[in-house]
């Protein structure tokens, strides 16, 4: 009972939010709604929760997990400027026609990083 209230919780904080956020991010939002909360509380809702298919995981090497409301197919850009972790709408289709080719190959899913600067801190640039 008192475990499917958190990952209501947890599930309506990542939601409600379009920024990414990290477990941390997740647990300091909604710890004063729960008291008892604990950070291995809230990691283990947000893995469930991908499991279940209600979010996905962003992970970029070498920093915490992200969580994503959304759900269809689409890329990351990690702002090299502000830590910001925006979504990216790419066409894939040269890069699944590519893959294809390589016969030598079963290539079965690929993720791809994009670093650089985000489209809040470009306008803030030509400003
Ligand atoms: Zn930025
Ligand atoms: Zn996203």
């Amino acid at each position: 009972m008192r475990y499917s209230r958190q990952r209501e919780l947890v599930l309506r904080q990542v939601q409600s939010r379009c920024d990414h956020p990290t477990a941390d991010d997740i647990y300091l939002a909604i710890r004063d709604e729960c008291p008892g909360l604990s950070l291995g509380t809230v990691y283990r809702n947000l893995n469930g929760l991908v499991e279940m298919g209600r979010m996905r995981r962003v992970s970029i090497p070498g920093m915490a997990d992200r969580f994503d409301r959304t759900l269809m197919d689409h890329d990351h850009l990690y702002c090299t400027k502000c830590g910001k972790v925006e979504d990216v709408h790419l066409d894939k289709e040269p890069i699944n026609a590519m893959l294809k080719d390589r016969k030598d190959l079963a290539i079965e899913r690929y993720s791809l990083n994009l670093y650089g600067v985000c489209s809040e801190c470009r306008e803030k640039e030509s400003c």
